[in-house]
């Protein structure tokens, strides 16, 4: 065993910080086990520690690939099997380089303001943009489109733009409403316009393949900012989506 990896192990196997963990912590009145299967929304901000970019991305790789490892040879995986070898090492990069990426704010994309010299004043709406995220109380995906409209203040983006600010907060532990809210903040701010509209739906697959096991569900999550949040606009948008 690296020192490295025992290091870490005499960090995190303390069995006195497990126990505070697993009885320490209650919300409101309700356990964690009461909670259970149901998703809490605690906040606009993805909750991250202080440090959370102390370490550099090739040292967090370092460190997840021995804690996943510890993770498979506990459950009973045979680590010196061909096809289970390099595992730890690629879900570390994985997480780091892919399905979490959106955890670092490096890698937000730089997005351009243009003026609106088409003077267009309507609603544009880019519908039906895929996107992967993965629940953050169970890390297994969550699957949807998200359909993400505004009304030019004056300045305008690039279509691909939307696309990507989307991604970026989908490619973090979520829950959709945060998600939800969080790509209409960062349009709001972008455009310099409350008049933001964001629609989210999805599958989690937390709630189709394991627990409640329910395979038809969906959930919706919707913003209406500004001069969207009246009965008219949203009927409108709704007119679109459904064409
Ligand atoms: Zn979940």
């Amino acid at each position: 065993m690296s020192s490295l990896r025992q290091h870490i192990k005499k960090k995190n196997m303390n069995t006195e910080v497990l126990k505070v963990k697993k009885n320490g912590h209650k919300l409101k009145e309700f356990s964690i086990t009461d909670i259970g299967d149901d998703h809490l929304y605690t906040g606009l901000e993805t909750p991250m520690k202080k440090d959370a970019f102390k370490l550099s991305d090739e040292e967090k790789k370092e460190r997840i690939a021995i804690l996943f490892e510890e993770i498979m040879d506990v459950m009973g995986l045979d680590l010196n099997d061909d096809s289970l070898q390099g595992t730890p090492n690629r879900v570390a990069k994985m997480y780091i380089d892919e399905i979490f990426s959106g955890l670092n704010p490096a890698n937000k994309p730089k997005v351009a303001l243009f003026d609106n010299k088409y003077k267009y004043n309507q609603m544009l709406v880019e519908k039906n943009i895929t996107f992967y995220s993965n629940c953050e109380h169970h890390f297994v995906p969550i699957i949807g489109k998200a359909h993400v409209a505004y009304i030019s203040s004056g300045k305008v983006i690039g279509l691909s733009k939307l696309n990507r600010i989307v991604q970026y907060y989908a490619k973090r532990p979520q829950v959709q409403e945060r998600l939800t809210n969080q790509i209409a903040e960062e349009l709001k701010t972008i455009l310099q316009t409350d008049d933001i509209a964001v629609i989210i739906d999805a599958k989690h697959l937390c709630v189709s393949s394991r627990g409640i096991k329910d395979d038809t569900s969906a959930t919706v999550t919707t913003y209406y900012g500004g001069q969207f949040n009246t009965p008219e606009k949203i009927r409108e948008l709704q007119n679109y989506l459904n064409n």
